[in-house]
């Protein structure tokens, strides 16, 4: 199927994302059904994308009659069969259990045409075991947008063991047609690419606190002082939610092993709720000013070991072919707001250098997360990720 060919998209989950991915679908011109399991869910998605629409309307981003043209296109539904009989691409945006996403496939493989391509947001899950759920494995990708869907230019489009690569082409194609910038992820591979890069180097900071290396006002310093980071990643942290931080850790740990063993600083917010800002307290005190450090508390070895820890899945992510130099630098300053990313920050310190701190950070400490990647080594003596 050709882009466009598109005219209807079915989005299944009215919550956080779903209701976003359809209003950005109905600002770009295409109808939308809007899924959630009872009219009260389904009401408060649509409730949501009305005010967004409002709200944009009076910043004048967008005309009053463009956001009625929007709110016009979007059916909100909750028998699965109106959602997806007449879909082109039905895009699943339930909650991140496996077998609600089990579920959910089955009673989609009823109803939609045999055209439609599925294509789930999914953060963690693995694309292939998903599509492996469906009667169409090639016809399944992950099209991971970012919260907030209408706010954030970054689609990760994702390809599975099975998926057609015309369907990648379209999908991605249709992520441009949404006004996003897709960024090709080329096996299915845990995290993706910002979130292996960006959990790990969240983590990392924590640590640092964690062994005594750093103050958490350093470490933040540093992130925005020395990286040009937008905040710190404590700050970053409790702006994502530390609960989400470490889920996606735990995840990470889970499925590729204890080089993500979450810091005990971060475990001990999450057990006090202090999830961050949405409960106003999580490593700042949002209640008490927030955030509070200067450019002079930056400090060279807290570069280095952000920095490390970031270039060692950068290695990882090139070595095993799921995604570019390019695509990885692309992705973390749209997904990230990295205004350089890790490839051109690393190489800006030295692959040597990094190499060098991350095995002085083993010696010290032991730890799984500092062994450095062979990629990497072999990267530094050639003088380049790409050399
Ligand atoms: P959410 O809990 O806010 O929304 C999920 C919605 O799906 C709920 O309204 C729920 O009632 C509904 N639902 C449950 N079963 C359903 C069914 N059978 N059919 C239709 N709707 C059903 O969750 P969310 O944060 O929007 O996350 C959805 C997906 O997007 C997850 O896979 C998540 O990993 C991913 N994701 C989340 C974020 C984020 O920042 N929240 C970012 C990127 C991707």
């Amino acid at each position: 199927m050709h882009v466009d060919d598109i005219d209807t998209l079915a989005v299944l989950g009215a919550g956080t994302m779903g209701h976003g991915i359809a209003e950005v679908a109905a600002l770009a011109g295409y109808d939308v059904r809007l899924r959630d399991i009872n009219e009260e869910l389904v009401s408060e998605g649509y409730d949501q994308i009305d005010w967004s629409l409002e709200k944009m309307a009076d910043r004048e981003y967008i005309t009053e009659a463009e956001a009625n043209d929007a709110r016009g296109r979007i059916e909100p539904v909750v028998p699965v069969e109106d959602a997806v009989t007449d879909a082109d691409v039905v895009i699943e945006a339930v909650p991140e259990d496996m077998d609600i996403k089990e579920e959910v496939y089955r009673e989609v493989d009823e109803y939609a045409p045999e055209h439609a391509i599925y294509a789930t947001n999914t953060s963690s899950l693995s694309i292939t075991d998903l599509s492996e759920l469906t009667d169409r494995p090639g016809q399944f990708c992950g099209m991971h947008f970012f919260n907030p869907p209408v706010r954030m230019d970054l689609v990760e489009v994702i390809t599975g063991a099975h998926t057609d690569e015309g369907v990648l082409e379209t999908v991605s194609a249709l992520a441009e047609d949404l006004g996003k910038t897709p960024v090709r992820v080329h096996k299915d591979s845990p995290g993706f690419i910002v979130n292996r890069i960006l959990i790990p180097m969240l983590n990392e900071a924590a640590w640092l606190v964690e062994d005594g290396v750093a103050t958490i006002e350093e470490v933040d310093a540093t992130a925005t002082a020395n990286l040009g980071l937008p905040m710190g990643a404590f700050e970053l942290s409790d702006q994502i939610g530390n609960d989400v931080t470490l889920h996606i850790l735990e995840y990470l740990q889970s499925v590729v092993g204890d080089a993500y063993d979450p810091a005990p600083l971060l475990e001990a917010a999450v057990d006090e709720e202090r999830l961050g800002r949405k409960t106003d307290e999580g490593f700042y005190d949002y209640g008490d000013g927030g955030a509070d450090y200067e450019d002079a508390d930056a400090r060279e070895e807290v570069e280095h070991r952000l920095l490390g820890v970031m270039a060692n899945e950068t290695a990882y992510l090139l070595d095993n072919d799921v995604a570019t130099t390019d695509a990885i630098d692309q992705a973390m300053g749209l997904g990230a707001g990295f205004p350089d990313g890790p490839v051109a920050l690393s190489e800006g310190v030295g692959l040597e250098t990094l190499v060098e701190t991350l095995d002085d950070a083993y010696e010290e400490t032991g730890a799984e997360r500092y062994v450095a990647a062979e990629y990497l080594r072999t990267a530094a003596d050639a003088g380049g990720f790409d050399a």
